[in-house]
């Protein structure tokens, strides 16, 4: 797609201001949070899809047009843009279209992973994970009273959400092994006067 692609969209007046995005979907005059805002209410609500996809509606000199909001035509390097042309609506590891997916894939700032490549990435990470931890002896100590939950198996350090405290059964991301986490407290001491404080 032309990232200067610039078509008239003869069906939307260009005095029409408000317009917000769904999807790939345009809506002019949308009733949302927004309604209260506007001084007028009698606008009709109109609904358009692009010409092609990765095209969206831009009001430029009071018309609007369909321009290009594809982040890889333009090159504004946008992440989790979802204004992806046909073109581009690919992998970002093995270029395979999004229509020819037969398994959800995985969402990415560049784009997606489909789930062949994921597995294959997840499958060099945990490969690299064991083959590090197997450079030093095991020792049950390593894991015991960490500030950090450190996976048993690969030694992966898990980001556990303070919600997430507690003493469960864990199953790694990075190798799948499982293991048991205990939330550890250490106990401390506070003192303060009753009364007047004692001097000599
Ligand atoms: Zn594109
Ligand atoms: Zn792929
Ligand atoms: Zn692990």
């Amino acid at each position: 797609m032309d990232k200067n692609t610039k078509i008239l969209i003869p069906e939307i007046p260009g005095e029409w201001t408000q317009r917000q995005r769904n999807g790939s979907l345009n809506v002019w005059n949308g009733a949302d949070h927004h309604r209260f805002h506007r001084t007028t209410t009698d606008l009709p609500e109109v609904s358009l899809r692009p010409p092609e996809n990765g095209l969206y509606a831009e009001r430029i000199d009071g018309a609007w047009y369909w321009v290009s909001g594809c982040a890889k035509c333009n090159g504004t390097g946008e992440k989790y843009s979802y204004s992806v042309c046909d073109k581009h609506n690919v992998c970002r590891l093995c270029s395979t279209h999004r229509s020819k997916l037969t398994e959800t894939p995985w969402g990415h700032p560049d784009g997606f992973t489909c789930k062949p490549c994921q597995d294959a990435e997840d499958a060099v990470a945990k490969s690299e994970a064991l083959t590090k931890v197997a450079e030093t002896d095991y020792d049950e100590w390593d894991y015991r009273s960490q500030d950090e939950c450190k996976c048993p198996h690969c030694a992966t350090v898990i980001h556990i959400e303070a919600e997430d405290y507690g003493d469960k059964k864990m199953t790694c991301d990075t190798c799948g092994g499982e293991f048991a986490l205990v939330t550890e407290y250490t106990i401390q001491f506070t003192t303060t006067v009753i009364g007047e404080r004692l001097t000599a």
